[in-house]
């Protein structure tokens, strides 16, 4: 079912996304000439449902003009090639995101920085390069109104994960400041509701991730230790075995952070320690 916002349309696909979150949000933006935001769903039914709505749109007199990611993760970009297939549709993206694409997902243009993607009915987003989570990730604001097209950057259900060989904490924070500094008025994330309270909830993000950095300090002090070691000693039993893998990745990219801090030190056999 497709829900109308005054900036966009939304329509929410099951995906093989991270639990608690099951979905994942495709946008429509603008009127006429749609641009299709993250079309993720790599399940058949799911893509079915997406074809019968762009076809009811197609119907009305609308048609679907082109296939934006935000970025390169699998929960993202599942429908990509078959609405390049069944419409003939062009995909965009970051460059840093074709490349991590290349042999699955055929990126037809590159945006960046500063660019304007215009969508039909006179809308303007202007392209924000907000890497952190993932090296090509892409935000879209639309200045008129303050609403940003958010992708991973933050979620309303679930959690965020920084992981390498993308997953850069430094970057993910400035990323984030950078658009709380842009005072949004509503974040349109990947997974979940739109958000209201943007600059709140941005600003929680922050001090999240400088909370996690504190309690792996704290859990350095005890002695230097795996990164899988340093996954025990924070969450102890708080987190199922299956979101370890997960949570470790977090944690190296923690580290890395700490390094550049020059906080920590890596040694033998992949053992950390503060400095
Ligand atoms: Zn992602």
């Amino acid at each position: 079912m497709i829900v109308h916002h005054p900036e966009l349309r939304v329509l929410a696909l099951r995906t093989p996304t991270l639990p608690p979150a099951t979905h994942t949000n495709c946008y429509l933006l603008g009127q006429g000439a749609l641009t299709l935001v993250d079309p993720a769903s790599p399940y058949d039914d799911e893509q079915a449902a997406l074809f019968e709505a762009l076809d009811a749109l197609i119907a009305a007199g609308e048609r679907p003009a082109q296939v934006f990611l935000t970025h390169h993760h699998m929960d993202h970009v599942g429908a990509a090639m078959a609405l390049k297939a069944r419409y003939g549709l062009p995909i965009v993206a970051h460059a840093r995101t074709a490349e991590l694409l290349q042999g699955e997902v055929e990126i037809d243009r590159f945006l960046n920085e500063g660019d304007v993607l215009e969508v039909g009915g006179g809308g303007r987003w202007e392209v924000l390069h907000t890497p952190g989570h993932a090296g090509g990730h892409l935000v879209l604001h639309d200045t008129s109104t303050g609403a940003m097209v958010a992708g991973d950057m933050v979620a309303a259900v679930g959690t965020i994960v920084l992981a390498p060989p993308d997953g850069d904490l430094r970057l993910y924070l400035a990323s984030l400041a950078r658009l709380r500094d842009l005072a949004p008025t509503v974040l349109f994330p990947a997974h979940g509701d739109d958000i209201r309270d943007a600059v709140g909830l941005l600003e929680h993000y922050i001090r999240h991730r400088h909370s996690r950095t504190d309690q792996l300090r704290a859990a350095l002090a005890l002695g230097p230790a795996s990164p899988m070691e340093l996954v025990e000693r924070v969450y102890a039993d708080t987190i199922p075995a299956f979101i370890k893998p997960v949570a470790e990745a977090q944690v190296r990219c923690h580290l890395r952070y700490l390094v550049e801090e020059g906080e920590v030190l890596v040694g033998e056999d992949e053992v950390w320690g503060l400095t």
